[in-house]
């Protein structure tokens, strides 16, 4: 049983696919996901993506870098909104992030985050990279890499990773377990680019599976065969 995960969600796991806000059932969804595996002693780090509120490729209108702020800040109103909920829900919660200074939230110390899993506290990681042109992907591989977690989990609306896209092809095949090298040759899209490297770099796993299927993160964190997983060798 892995000890140490490092979740990515996007935003849209908040409202549901292709809607924006916040949708209640699907945050206690994922408050229950949660409770099955914070149960087992397990060190939970959460990247929560903005997808719901803000991204900024969508505000076309506006300067990237100013788009990609209003992102990064999505990202702080979705920490602290999943914070209350998760804190009336029992799950005691830290929000940590560089880029605002209020009131709920805590700068990133390393030390701290470790004091913060003994607790038994889940660590948001709310701000993204902190950068503009990034995305909450590589956050998340920079968050895993940081906090020595020992998987980067990936939960998506598909079961894995396919050789070609399962909802135009019939034959589309699954795959269990691939490596990072067979990945780049076989040109599939796991994270973005910038996250994927810093994962190969870093030696740090990503597992990429269906966060919908009740069960299946506590699964997933069992080390049973869920998804797709991505190893160094
Ligand atoms: N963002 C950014 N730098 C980062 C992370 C995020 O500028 O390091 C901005 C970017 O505009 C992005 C938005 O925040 O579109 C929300 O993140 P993301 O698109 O990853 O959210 P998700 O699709 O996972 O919900």
């Amino acid at each position: 049983m892995y000890k140490r995960i490092l979740l990515k969600l996007s935003g849209e796991v908040l409202s549901g696919e292709g809607e924006k806000g916040f949708n209640h059932e699907n945050i206690i969804y994922l408050v229950d996901e949660l409770k099955k595996i914070l149960e087992y002693g397990t060190n939970m780090g959460i990247v929560i993506g903005a997808g719901n509120l803000f991204r900024g490729r969508e505000m076309q209108e506006l300067s990237p870098t100013i788009a990609d702020q209003i992102g990064m800040l999505g990202t702080v109103i979705n920490a602290l909104y999943l914070k209350d909920i998760f804190e009336k829900n029992h799950l005691r919660t830290v929000v940590v992030s560089q880029v605002t200074s209020l009131p709920s939230i805590r700068p990133i110390h390393y030390d701290d985050i470790n004091l913060y899993f003994d607790a038994g506290y889940v660590v948001i990681f709310a701000g993204g990279t902190s950068n503009p042109f990034f995305t909450t992907d590589t956050a998340a591989a920079l968050r895993a890499v940081e906090m020595k977690a020992d998987i980067l989990i990936k939960g998506t609306k598909v079961d894995g990773i396919y050789d070609k896209d399962p909802k135009k092809y019939n034959d589309a095949k699954k795959f269990n377990m691939l490596t990072f090298d067979e990945a780049i040759e076989k040109g599939l899209k796991i994270m973005d680019t910038e996250a994927f490297s810093i994962c190969k770099r870093y030696d740090m796993k990503i597992l990429v599976m269906d966060f919908f299927k009740k069960g299946n993160l506590l699964s997933a964190v069992r080390e049973e065969n869920v998804g797709t997983l991505v190893v160094p060798k």
